[in-house]
C-alpha cells in the first residue's frame, strides 16, 4: 500500500502524488497520470487553473479501464480558481472540475489561493488589465471574503462533492481565521516547500491546528523557466538538483538528486506530488520509499534552509499588482 498520511477527519492521504501543472499538453497529461497510476501512485494533484482536468481525467479512466486500480483506491485533487472566489461561484467551479474529471466526487477540494480575480470570462483563469504592457496587472477582485468562501467549501462536504476541503497558500493569519469559524476544518494546507524554502513557520501552525501540509515545487519547480520563457519572460530560478550537498547524499544513497530531495520532504512528515510528464522520471519519483536518510543527512538538506529569502514562487511577480490586495500572503 503506499504510505499515507491520517487527515484530521480520519481520511488517508497518499504521502506523494503526481502533480499536474505545466502539463498542459493534453495527450501528455493523460498518459502521464495513467503511468503514474500503474507505476503505483495513488494520488494525483490538479487545479481548475491548470486548464487539464479533462485530460487528467483521461488519464484516471484509461488506468481503471486496465482493472489494476479502482476509483476508490485514488485520492484525487482539484482546488477552486481565484475567479471563483466568490461564495456563489464555489459550487459552479466544483461542478465544472467534476464534470471535466469525469468524477462523481473529489476526494480534496482546495481553496487554490486566498486571493480572489474578476471573473470576466470562465475559461480566463487570469484576467489582465493593460496585458503586455508595463502597466500589466492581474484583474483583483479586492472584496474576496474568506470566511463566507469557507462556508460554501463546507456546503460542498455536506452536498457529497468533496470528502474533504482544504486551503492552499494561505498563512498562518488566514489560517487562524478559518479556524475560528470552521464547522468543517480544513485537512491540508497546500504551499511551496522544497529545502530552500522549508516552511518552518507555517508547518509549526498547520501541526497546532492538526492541518496536513502538501508541498508544491519540491524539485524547485525546474520547468518553470522554460514555460515563462514561452511567454517571452525570463526568471532566474536556483538549481536544487545541483545542490553539492544534494549531490553528496545523492551519491551517498545511489540516487538521484530529485529522488533525494522528495525523500527528505517525506520523511519530514509532509506530503509531495512532484509533477513529471517524463514516463522514467515518473517512475524514479515513485520509487522513494525503498530507501531512508538518516539523521546526518537529513540534518545537512535541513541546514539548506534559506527561509523567505529561498522562495521560488515569487507572487507579485507572478500576479503582477497581488500586494495590493488585503488577503496578500506576505
Ligand atoms: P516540481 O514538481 O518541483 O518540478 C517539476 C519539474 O521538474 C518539471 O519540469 C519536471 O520535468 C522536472 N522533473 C520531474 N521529475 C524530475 C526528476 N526526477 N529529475 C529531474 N527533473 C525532474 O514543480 P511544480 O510542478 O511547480 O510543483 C509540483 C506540483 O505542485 C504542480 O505540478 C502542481 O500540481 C502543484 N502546484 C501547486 C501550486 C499551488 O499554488 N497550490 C503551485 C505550484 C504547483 P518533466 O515533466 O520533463 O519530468
Amino acid at each position: 500500500m503506499a504510505p499515507s498520511v491520517q487527515l484530521s477527519n480520519g481520511m488517508q492521504m497518499p504521502l506523494l502524488g503526481l502533480g499536474c501543472w505545466q502539463a498542459d499538453d493534453g495527450k501528455d497529461v493523460a498518459v502521464a497520470v495513467e503511468a503514474a497510476l500503474l507505476a503505483g501512485y495513488r494520488h494525483i494533484d490538479t487545479a481548475y487553473f491548470y486548464a487539464n482536468e479533462a485530460d487528467v481525467g483521461r488519464g484516471i479512466k484509461a488506468a481503471i479501464a486496465t482493472g489494476k486500480v479502482k476509483r476508490s483506491d485514488i485520492f484525487v485533487t482539484t482546488k477552486l480558481p481565484p475567479i471563483g472566489m466568490r461564495p456563489e461561484r464555489v459550487e459552479k467551479y466544483l461542478r465544472k472540475s467534476l464534470k471535466a474529471l469525469d468524477l462523481d466526487y473529489i476526494d480534496l477540494y482546495l481553496v487554490h489561493h486566498p486571493v480572489g480575480f474578476e471573473e470576466v470570462d470562465e475559461n480566463d483563469n487570469m484576467p489582465l488589465e493593460n496585458p503586455g504592457t508595463d502597466k500589466e496587472k492581474v484583474k483583483f477582485d479586492f472584496s474576496t471574503d474568506l470566511i463566507a468562501i469557507w462556508k460554501k467549501m463546507e456546503n460542498m462536504v455536506e452536498l457529497g462533492l468533496a470528502k474533504t476541503i482544504g486551503i492552499s497558500n494561505f498563512n498562518p493569519r488566514q489560517m487562524r481565521k478559518i479556524m475560528a469559524i470552521a464547522k468543517i476544518p480544513p485537512t491540508v494546507n497546500q504551499v511551496e516547500c522544497h529545502v530552500y524554502f522549508q516552511q518552518k513557520e507555517l508547518r509549526e501552525a498547520c501541526k497546532q491546528h492538526n492541518i496536513a501540509v502538501t508541498a508544491y515545487g519540491p524539485l524547485g519547480s525546474p520547468g518553470r523557466k522554460l514555460f515563462y520563457e514561452k511567454q517571452g519572460k525570463t526568471i532566474e530560478l536556483p538549481d536544487l538538483l545541483r545542490n553539492p550537498v544534494v549531490r553528496l547524499v545523492s551519491d551517498k544513497h545511489k540516487r538521484s538528486a530529485a529522488q533525494v530531495l522528495l525523500r527528505f520532504i517525506t520523511q519530514e512528515g509532509i506530503i509531495v506530488i512532484p509533477k513529471s510528464t517524463n514516463e522514467s522520471r515518473i517512475k524514479q519519483n515513485g520509487d522513494i520509499f525503498s530507501f531512508e536518510l538518516d539523521e546526518v543527512d537529513r540534518q545537512a538538506l535541513r541546514s539548506l534552509d534559506q527561509g523567505v529569502a529561498g522562495t521560488i514562487f515569487k507572487f507579485a511577480e507572478i500576479f503582477p499588482g497581488y500586494e495590493e490586495h488585503p488577503e496578500c500572503f506576505f
